[in-house]
């Protein structure tokens, strides 16, 4: 199975981001469990919890076609020892949120160095932040997002991503989320068929396919290998389509959620019919 969506609003509260994934045809979406600009949210209340479940159940989603994404201020690498912990903290209880939804993935930017450590040590951090974070929960997969390398952000290569699984106890419980923006922002060609075969090759032989929970579908604004990471519509960006028609075309994408961050919401729903169409090719 196919499942495509795109990442859909919560406001108004976690159970109406299932109402907004239908809305577009989605089989698959992305939501915050809470605001992902602010440090501190109100714990999810029972009757929230129990709608999401209920509306889960209704319109037919399962946990595997749900990729919930962390705050934007999380930052696992940290170098300063006490923010670091705000954001373990801060991790712990979005991890907590998911398993209370009955979900199974939380997916989530690696970190950043900020000029102040090494990559090394910043990546080390990360992966002490995911034994830490992993011992204090339990059932839900941490998914790192590769990045596109802007600023002093980690994980812009699959050897980063490597590094981190690597240091990581317990590998049922960790994933990759691969966003083709970044992908293509950070050096990696998707542009043709061939290149895209390499491309998931090297993920295949550094990382591993197994890894793959979850993809992010983005058309790039920027040139390959600036490192920026701007967003563009499918198709209408520097990679073109081909890459999309080939995600779609090729199995080894089966069952994990395909979620558009496009720069223009309001043509998701047009994405996504688009996307389908390309499986009958
Ligand atoms: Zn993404
Ligand atoms: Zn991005």
């Amino acid at each position: 199975m196919k499942y495509i969506g795109a990442h859909v609003s919560s406001s108004g509260g976690v159970d109406k981001a299932i109402f907004r994934a239908v809305e577009i045809t989605g089989t698959a979406f992305a939501f915050f469990t809470r605001n992902q600009r602010m440090w501190n949210s109100a714990p999810l209340d029972s009757v929230s919890i129990n709608n999401f479940k209920k509306n889960c159940i209704t319109y037919n989603f399962k946990p595997q076609q749900i990729l919930p994404h962390s705050s934007y201020l999380i930052n696992l690498g940290h170098p300063i020892d006490s923010l670091l912990n705000k954001s373990r903290l801060s991790f712990i209880d979005e991890m907590n949120r998911c398993n209370q939804l009955g979900l199974m993935f939380l997916n989530f930017h690696p970190g950043s160095h900020l000029n102040k450590i090494t990559e090394e040590v910043c990546l080390n951090r990360i992966s002490d932040s995911i034994n830490i974070v992993l011992e204090k929960t339990r059932n839900v997969i941490a998914v790192i997002e590769n990045t596109a390398g802007q600023g002093t952000n980690v994980g812009y290569c699959f050897e980063h991503l490597a590094h981190i699984i690597k240091h990581v106890k317990n590998h049922s419980r960790i994933g990759i989320c691969i966003d083709t923006c970044h992908l293509f922002a950070s050096g990696y060609d998707l542009r043709t068929e061939k290149d895209c075969e390499n491309t998931f090759e090297k993920f295949n032989d550094i990382i591993g396919l197994k890894y793959l929970k979850g993809l992010h579908l983005n058309d790039s604004k920027k040139d390959f290998n600036s490192r920026v990471d701007r967003h563009e519509n499918l198709g209408l960006g520097k990679i073109g389509n081909v890459v999309f028609k080939w995600i779609i075309k090729n199995k080894i994408f089966y069952d994990i959620p395909m979620i558009l961050e496009t720069k223009n919401s309001q043509i998701w729903k047009q994405e996504i019919s688009w996307l389908r169409s390309q499986k009958k090719i």
